[in-house]
C-alpha cells in the first residue's frame, strides 16, 4: 500500500515546499505515495489519518499550535521541514514575533533541515522516508569536506572584520582557493551541519548556517567557537549574526 501523507504549512516563506514541488523527483514522489493532505495546492479541508507529516513553518501563534497538535494526532510520523521548523528559522531575528520550532509542541521524528533544504539531500531523504526508512543526517560539520580546507587549514587567529566578500572578491569554484576565515570574513562552516555539499562556499560566499547546528547544543557551540576566533567589536555586537536561523529570545 502506497504511504499517506500530509504536507503542511505553519508560519514561514512556503520557499521549502516550493522546494519539494520543483525537485526532480517529484512527480515520482507523487506516483509512490498518496497525498492526502497539502492546503498548498489543494482545496482538501479536513486532515485525516496518514504516515507520515512533513511540516514546514516556525510556530508563531496560539492558531499554529493548534493546528499543529491536530497534525501529530493524525500522523504516525512527524518531521520538521526546513530551517524554521528544525530552529525557528530567519523569523527567530524578529522582536515582535515569537518564532519557535515545531519540536517546543510537539514530539517529532526528525527533520530535514536547511532554509530551504538543499535539493540533492532532500530528495534522497524524501526517497527514504516513502520507502520507511530511517533518515540519517551527517553529524560532520561543513568545514570537514569543504574544498576550501585542504588548501588552507582554518586559521583561527585571522580577524574577522566582514561577513561577506567584496563584489570583486567573489571568486567561483576553483578561483575561490582560501578558507573565508583565513581573510577575515565570518564562515559559520565550524558549526554547521554539512549536507549542502558546501553550496555557498563553492559559489564564492561564506556559509550562513542555514543548515543548523550537529549538537542541539548550538548555544554551546557558538560560545565555543567565539572562544576561538578573534571577531572585530563590530561582528560582536551584530545581533542574530550566529543565530540568523534559530536565535534564542533574549528577556529584555
Ligand atoms: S526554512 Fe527558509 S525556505 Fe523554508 S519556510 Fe522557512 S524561510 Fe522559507
Ligand atoms: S570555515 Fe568555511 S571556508 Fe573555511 S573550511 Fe570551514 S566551511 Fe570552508
Ligand atoms: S553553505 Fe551554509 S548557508 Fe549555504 S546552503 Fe549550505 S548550510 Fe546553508
Amino acid at each position: 500500500m502506497k504511504p499517506r501523507f500530509s504536507i503542511v504549512s505553519l508560519t514561514g516563506c512556503s520557499g521549502c515546499i516550493s522546494t519539494l514541488i520543483s525537485l526532480d523527483i517529484f512527480p515520482q514522489f507523487l506516483e509512490r505515495t498518496k497525498v492526502i493532505y497539502f492546503p498548498f495546492i489543494s482545496d482538501t479541508e479536513n486532515i485525516e489519518d496518514c504516515d507520515i507529516a512533513l511540516v514546514e513553518g516556525c510556530i508563531s501563534e496560539q492558531k499554529d499550535i493548534t493546528y499543529l497538535k491536530k497534525v501529530r494526532k493524525h500522523a504516525k510520523k512527524v518531521f520538521a521541514l526546513g530551517t524554521c521548523a528544525a530552529f525557528g528559522g530567519i523569523l527567530s531575528l524578529s522582536f515582535s514575533k515569537d518564532a519557535k520550532p515545531i519540536s517546543t509542541f510537539i514530539e517529532i521524528d526528525g527533520i530535514i533541515p536547511g532554509c530551504p533544504p538543499p535539493s540533492k539531500l532532500f530528495g534522497n531523504l524524501l526517497i527514504r522516508l516513502v520507502e520507511n526508512k530511517e533518515i540519517n543526517l551527517s553529524e560532520k560539520v561543513m568545514c570537514a569536506n569543504c574544498p576550501l580546507r585542504e588548501n588552507s587549514e582554518v586559521d583561527f587567529n585571522q580577524k574577522i572584520t566582514r561577513i561577506n566578500p567584496n563584489p570583486d572578491e567573489i571568486l567561483i569554484g576553483e578561483e575561490n582557493l582560501e578558507c573565508f576565515l583565513k581573510k577575515g570574513i565570518l564562515c559559520l562552516g565550524p558549526i554547521t551541519r554539512e549536507g549542502c555539499e558546501n553550496k555557498c562556499i563553492t559559489l564564492g560566499f561564506p556559509c550562513e548556517g542555514c543548515l543548523g547546528p550537529v549538537s542541539k547544543d548550538f548555544t554551546a557551540n557558538v560560545i565555543n567557537f567565539l572562544s576561538l576566533t578573534n571577531l572585530s567589536e563590530d561582528l560582536k555586537n551584530y545581533e542574530g549574526i550566529f543565530y540568523r536561523f534559530s536565535k534564542p529570545k533574549l528577556r529584555r
